[in-house]
This record gives structure tokens, sequence and C-alpha cells, in this order.
């Protein structure tokens, strides 16, 4: 079959809720992918902030393979060493208190929001009613019922209403709109500390020190979405702690397992100590042997290769690069971003269509709101990668 029929194949039987682009990928190398036609691409997109290491780091694929010869699966009835690595690593790695593994980032979400209403039930009371939750327009936290009723975008929602009850939105980086949607009844608020789809914004730190403030005070559970801007991708395992900022819950998934479906929500002690408990919540899949053990890879590889430290190193290049482009194109309005969560505003033309453009030249990328080109490559790029990227990219702005 051409490419052109295995696509068409596709479209038989999956249920079309993607405009996907007209490329059907067979294997990836490093920081490349190749088509099922042998075309290859340089790979801005890595999965959307997923594959971290690029694909066949050294190492990665033998703990995955030596974990399917021993036990893929086991339910959570039981306990599994892989599991238990993982959990010690994420905590590590966080300072955070207890992990709670799942199949995906959205499922993270449901995790995070539940642990949150827990916590104000057991500490108030079901009398006290203390259930809001305040999310940030233009957030974008997952596709599951209660993580939509968080995501800031009406278009996402609206066809799925009603949604979970309680739920107020506020603007990013504006402390008093946050302010003003404060009641005795909020339990939570919740935030991207990069927001991702949204259009790559980062959060200011006053912003964040505020909220921290604000929550300390009320005893509201503060959670941070890490699930696009963590495990690295700002130079910091969790983007929070560039600011300096600690929230009371953290989400992760996408880079967390560099590639099989893992996500986790991370309780800090004053959650874990009054939230869920035996019988709140499960999963049968989450925190499985197979992914675990690639979760505790991951952070070996981050360890062992100074994985945090090369993003930090480069972060300025590849900002300089980004840069030079928005001196030298009129249509690339402005750059937003952390370390290698890099957004350029297109103004005059759309986004979908330099990102088709670069496609044809071999380049991945992905674009995020509305009128934001977005570049989440690998960790692991080098320099020669980010040169190479500039290359396609101008041949693509021109
Ligand atoms: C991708 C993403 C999610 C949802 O994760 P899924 O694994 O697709 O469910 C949630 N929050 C943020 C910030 C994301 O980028």
């Amino acid at each position: 079959m051409s490419m052109n029929e295995q696509m068409n194949h596709a479209e038989e039987s999956i249920l079309h809720t993607y405009n996907r682009f007209p490329v059907m990928f067979d294997h990836g190398e490093g920081c490349c992918l190749y088509d099922t036609e042998g075309k290859k691409y340089l790979d801005f997109a890595a999965g959307i902030a997923v594959n971290a290491l690029g694909y066949h780091y050294p190492g990665y694929d033998d703990a995955l393979k030596s974990q399917i010869d021993k036990l893929t699966h086991i339910s959570n009835l039981y306990y599994n060493e892989p599991m238990s690595e993982a959990g010690e690593k994420l905590i590590k790695a966080s300072g955070l208190s207890k992990a709670f593994f799942t199949n995906s980032g959205t499922e993270a979400i449901e995790g995070a929001l539940k642990a949150a209403r827990k916590y104000s039930y057991t500490k108030y009371g079901k009398e006290a009613g203390r259930f809001e939750i305040i999310a940030m327009n233009h957030s974008f936290h997952g596709r599951s019922m209660g993580a939509l009723s968080v995501t800031g975008t009406e278009h996402y929602r609206e066809p799925f209403e009603p949604l979970i009850g309680g739920v107020k939105f506020a603007d990013f980086n504006d402390l008093e709109s946050v302010k003003a949607q404060i009641t005795d009844k909020t339990c939570a608020i919740i935030t991207e500390v990069v927001q991702g789809e949204g259009g790559i914004y980062p959060a200011q730190k006053e912003f964040l020190e505020g909220l921290r403030t604000l929550c300390d005070e009320k005893d509201i559970i503060l959670i941070f979405d890490e699930i696009q801007c963590g495990m690295g991708r700002t130079g910091y395992y969790f983007a929070w702690q560039s600011y300096g900022v600690q929230p009371d819950v953290m989400t992760c998934a996408k880079a967390l397992g560099c590639g099989v479906p893992v996500g986790a929500f991370v309780l800090g002690e004053k959650a874990a100590a009054a939230s869920l408990v035996p019988g709140d919540h499960g999963t049968t899949y989450g925190g499985n042997p197979f992914v675990c053990a690639a979760v505790s890879k991951v952070f070996d590889i981050f360890e062992q290769d100074n994985i945090l430290a090369h993003v930090q190193e480069l972060t300025p290049y590849l900002e300089e690069k980004l840069d030079a482009l928005v001196d030298k194109y009129p249509i690339v309005a402005a750059r937003r971003g952390k370390g290698f969560m890099q957004g350029l505003v297109i103004e005059g033309t759309t986004v979908g269509s330099i990102v088709t453009k670069a496609l044809a030249n071999g380049l991945l990328v992905i674009s995020a709101g509305s009128d934001v080109l977005r570049l989440v490559p690998p960790l692991v790029i080098t320099k020669e990668h980010i040169d190479e990227m500039i290359e396609k990219l101008e041949k693509s702005l021109a």
C-alpha cells in the first residue's frame, strides 16, 4: 500500500476526531522520525512533549524489554517493585510526599481534583459544602469530564455540559481576578505553570507566589498541572521548582514515561495526610510494572546523563536563534516560553499553513492556541539539531 492508501485505510476504522496531517510514521531514531515511505523528519514535536529522550535512547528499550520478560501487569491489589522504585524517584525529584500512578494526564487531573475535594470534605465536613474549584481561562487539563470541567476553553466544554459543578474561571497571571472568585466554599485552585495548549504562556513569579499565599491563608489546595511543562522541559524536573513555589498537589504525565502511557498525581504532606484513603480511588492499569519500569529508567537516565543541565545549557542558544526569527520575519511577531517549551506568535498567516510547509520540509512542529507555533523537542537535541530546525523553519516561513 502507498502511504496515501494506508491513511485512507486508517480513516475507514478510526473515529475521525483528529484532522491528521497527511503522513504515517513508521519508526524513529534519535531525534528523527521516518514515514512509511522512508522520508526523514526532524522531530520538534516529540509526540506532544512526550518523547523527551527521543527514540531508542541507550538503555531505555532494554529496560522495557527486560520488564516485559518478567511481568507487564499485576493488579493494584498487590505490590510490584517497579512501582515502588518509580514512586521513590518521583517523590525525590519533586520533594512531595505521595504519588498515585495513572494511565494518562487527564486521569491525573481527575485524581488531583478528587484529592482536593476529599481534603475539604475530611477537614471541614459535608455541611461546609467546600467544593468550589478555581481554574484559569485558556488552560488545558484534559478531555475527561472532570478535567474538561476545569479546562478554560469554552468550545471544548460546551457540547458536553453540564460538567461537574462548582468550577469558576479566573485569568492566568492575574491574582486579583483569582481573588475575586474566592468564596468560603473554595477548595482548590488549579493552574498550569506554563500554559501549553493555550499558547505557551509562562506564569509570572508574583502570580504563583500570590496563589501560594492565598491558598495558605484560606487552606485551599493549590494544584499545579505539570503534565506538559514538567519532567525537565523547562530545565527543572518541574517548572514550579524554578519559581520556588511548591504546590499541594501536582499532576504529571506526557514525558514521565517518555512514550509509555503513564501519568501521576503527587500529593504534598498536607494533602496526603487528609485526603484519599482505601476505597476512594483506584485504577486497574495505573502504575503497572511495565510503565513503572519505564518511569524508573527515565529518572535514572535523567540523573546519569544530566538531562536537566543539558536543557539549561542549550536554552539560551535555542532562544537566541528563535529571537532572530522574530527580528527577521514580520509574520513572527513574538517568542514566548521557558526552556525547551517555546512558542512563536504568528501574524498574518495561519499557524497551520506553516506547520504544513514545515512537514513538507522534513520538520515536525505543532500549533498551540490559534496563533502560536509550538516547539517542544526531545530534551536531548544538540546545537546541530537546533541549527537544522532553524534552517527548515526558515524555508517554511519564507
Ligand atoms: C496533555 C495535557 C493534559 C492531558 O493529558 P492526556 O494524557 O492527553 O490526558 C493535561 N494537562 C496538560 C497541561 C496537558 O498538556
